[in-house]
């Protein structure tokens, strides 16, 4: 039988059969040190389809993180089929600072597809599609929250697309959401590249939260067993609720905020959630759903002024399929 051809990347070529730690130059920091993105790729052993999976586009948002090295620490290239392209750190400028963007202000997440003569960003993505998005037909993205916030393990992609749903389907988080892409992510480059793109949000940013790590691991793990490309020892699926409409019930007054419900919550439209006091515990205000759902996410900070997301419901497609996981 003939051997696979290597893979390329960068300056680099991998074997068949083959882990390796490659390093991608992005830019020198100003005290001119080399920074670069690392991807550690497993050419395996026998044809199959290249998949990546990335953590840490926005820079303070680890559960990925955790997520990548967890799930490249079960894997063996000399069993393997196809190639997987695993990158823990997008953003690396932010993950060392702990910074959500980079130190240009940029959002990564608004850089695709970027130019390798644009902003820091806008060279970091180039790089990024270049290299990695570009060779590849499946593509997983991992997410947290945003800042004093925690979601619900769930999958975002276009439902639309019955290969993305297919693969949203096995990974099995908690809920799978539509969501249209929006220009400028990697989600939309991405499939713009004709690649299927999950993005996995779960968990706190700052943190290691491991119930997201957890349902990462084993979605990621069964995404890849799906695929043809390595085994996966854990669990099946369950069967995951969908939603195409989600929404923030917002504070109608500033103050303190004491919310009864936590992510993974069933609610009834107008259900008190909560209730808003002064700092000297004068009840100001009642927290009640806005519609019927499952609360995919919440404020995790006690203190809001009118107008701040406190608790997001997402309205189900089928009620029924919900687990408490
Ligand atoms: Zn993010």
């Amino acid at each position: 039988m003939a051997v696979r051809a290597p893979f390329q990347i960068g300056t680099h070529e991998i074997k068949a059969g083959r882990r390796a730690h490659v390093e991608l130059p992005v830019s020198r920091l100003i005290t001119g040190e080399q920074m670069s993105m690392p991807v550690t790729v497993f050419h395996g052993k026998e044809d199959g389809p290249t998949v990546w999976i990335n953590a840490a586009i926005h820079g303070d948002e680890l559960n990925g993180v955790e997520i990548v090295n967890q799930v490249m620490a079960a894997l063996d290239p000399k069993a393997m089929h196809g190639t997987l392209l695993a990158v823990p750190v997008v953003n690396i400028h932010g993950f060392i600072t702990g910074d959500r963007y980079l130190p240009d202000r940029r959002d990564l997440n608004r850089s695709f597809p970027g130019s390798a003569k644009g902003s820091l960003a806008s060279r970091l993505a180039n790089l990024f599609m270049t290299e990695v998005v570009s060779k590849c037909e499946v593509g997983i993205d991992l997410h947290t929250a945003g800042n004093n916030r925690t979601n619900l393990p769930q999958i975002r992609a276009n439902l639309d697309d019955a290969r993305t749903r297919e693969l949203s389907e096995v990974f099995g988080a908690r809920l799978i959401l539509h969501a249209k892409n929006r220009s400028g992510t990697l989600r939309s480059s991405g499939t713009k590249a004709g690649a299927a793109v999950l993005l996995y949000e779960a968990g706190e940013p700052m943190r290691f939260n491991n119930y997201a790590i957890d349902a990462g691991v084993a979605g990621v793990g069964r995404v890849l067993a799906h695929l043809g490309m390595a085994d996966f020892d854990g669990p099946p699926p369950d069967v995951v609720p969908s939603s195409r409409s989600s929404r923030w019930v917002r504070a109608s007054r500033s103050g303190v905020i004491r919310l009864d419900v936590e992510i993974g919550d069933m609610v009834e439209a107008k259900q008190e959630m909560g209730t808003i006091i002064d700092a000297f515990g004068k009840r100001l205000s009642t927290i009640r759903a806005s519609r019927s759902g499952l609360v995919i996410g919440r404020t995790m900070y006690p203190l809001s002024n009118q107008g701040d997301a406190l608790v997001h419901i997402a309205t189900l497609e089928d009620p029924t399929k919900v687990t408490d996981g």
